[in-house]
């Protein structure tokens, strides 16, 4: 792992691996009882002890819980472990992975801001920038966040936040995340990662510039296909304390049960990321030596454009994988229809092998035009490799392909 900037939990080395932070970071026995594994506090709000402690609460002059929307200790302990997966100090866990984009956006802009943004960005993200905030007078750019000198074209004297998703979905297209994080700062704008893809086990947009990384917890993190939910995290102190004041405003914390199923799913990320990431490289090179296939997009392969971008800013290239088939729509469909073992889904990042059609599904709000200029074709498949064993996971695969022959 690369080095922390925030403090180790306490009684860690100083750089603990990923998978010691994952199981053990935030999560300390509970003091009271020993328990090991930890407690629900499944309770909306909490007793001060006397009104001058209520009011010193309120007033932020003395540390301790007030109400679960605010604030709450399991919710706190998912937080934490993020926090310093992520290489951050504090993370605000959210509802769904759209409360955390929402709060992001509603905390830090105001009428007559601008955005600037991945094209491929995460389709209800995008949309809440274009329809919404749009009401509300902020102005948003669409780009190729892979093009450098298109997303400093973009930059207006009005931009505050560069929004950036890398790897994107569904065309596994990287942003530089240094790069743009130094372009974003010297023009003064905020640089904000949707890390939903990698997760925090294959990359840290903090440690390369960024201020605020965030998560759909639905995906990688919780890892089961059982939990929505979402987090934020950055370093800044002031910075925090808006995020926090915008979540605790516009309401989309997460819940405490939500956050002690998630920090059981969380325990085992860095496993499941390493076992579907095995497989799916031995899958891209699968596809990429079939003939029905016209192309493969995996940062993995030497045929990705941007694979020593990966390499530099990531630790392993993730388990979702887009192909396109020669055969277009029909094709897809008909290799859909034929496999066994992977379930026509959308989502990613949970255990199970789950394969999907962007453009008739996740893209199908985008119209033809930009659908098109975001590269996301017809015969477009996009994979998201589970943990399923590997052999079952490829035969299912020629099966499905055999079909197209
Ligand atoms: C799923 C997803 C979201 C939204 O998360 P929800 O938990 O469904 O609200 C945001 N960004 C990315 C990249 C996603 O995959």
């Amino acid at each position: 792992m690369t080095t922390k900037n925030s403090d180790p939990p306490a009684g860690y080395a100083p750089e603990p691996g990923v998978d010691t932070l994952a199981i053990h970071a935030g999560q300390a026995p509970d003091p009271l009882t020993g328990a090991v594994a930890p407690p629900i506090y499944q309770t909306s709000t909490f007793a001060f002890d006397t009104p001058a402690q209520g009011a010193r609460r309120f007033a932020g002059t003395e540390a301790g819980y007030i109400y679960t929307r605010i604030d709450n200790p399991t919710t706190r302990m998912l937080e934490d472990c993020v926090a310093a997966l992520e290489h951050g100090t504090e993370g605000l866990a959210t509802a769904t992975g759209m409360a955390a984009v929402c709060t992001v956006l509603f905390s830090l802009l105001r009428s007559g801001d601008h955005v600037v943004a991945t094209g491929t960005l995460y389709g209800p993200s995008r949309l809440v920038l274009e329809n919404d905030f749009a009401r509300f007078g902020v102005g948003s750019t669409f780009v190729d966040t892979g093009d450098l000198d298109a997303v400093e074209r973009a930059f207006r004297p009005e931009t505050k936040l560069l929004f950036l998703e890398t790897p994107a979905n569904p065309t596994l297209r990287l942003a530089d995340l240094a790069a743009c994080s130094a372009l974003a700062a010297r023009r003064g704008a905020l640089v904000a990662v949707d890390n939903t893809f990698a997760s925090p086990v294959l990359q840290r947009p903090l440690d390369h510039g960024a201020q605020i990384t965030l998560h759909s917890t639905t995906k990688h993190i919780n890892g089961h296909s059982d939990v929505v939910g979402g987090v934020i995290v950055a370093r800044d102190p002031a910075l925090l304390k808006t995020l926090r004041r915008g979540r605790t405003y516009l309401g989309g914390t997460m819940d405490p049960h939500q956050s002690w199923l998630t920090l059981r799913g969380l325990k085992t990320l860095p496993m499941r990321i390493r076992t579907s990431q095995e497989s799916a490289i031995r899958l891209a090179r699968q596809l990429e030596a079939q003939p029905a296939v016209a192309r493969v997009f995996y940062p993995g392969l030497p045929s990705h454009p941007q694979f020593e971008l990966a390499r530099r800013q990531m630790d392993g290239p993730g388990s979702v994988i887009a192909f396109e088939l020669k055969g277009g729509y029909d094709a897809g469909v008909t290799l859909l229809e034929s496999l066994q073992l992977m379930t026509l889904a959308v989502s990613l990042g949970g255990v199970e092998t789950l394969i999907e059609h962007p453009a008739s599904m996740t893209h199908a709000g985008l119209g033809t035009a930009d659908l098109a200029a975001c590269g996301i074709t017809a015969g477009l498949v996009r994979l998201a490799v589970g943990c399923e064993s590997v052999d079952d996971l490829a035969a299912d695969l020629e099966r499905g392909l055999s079909a197209l022959a």
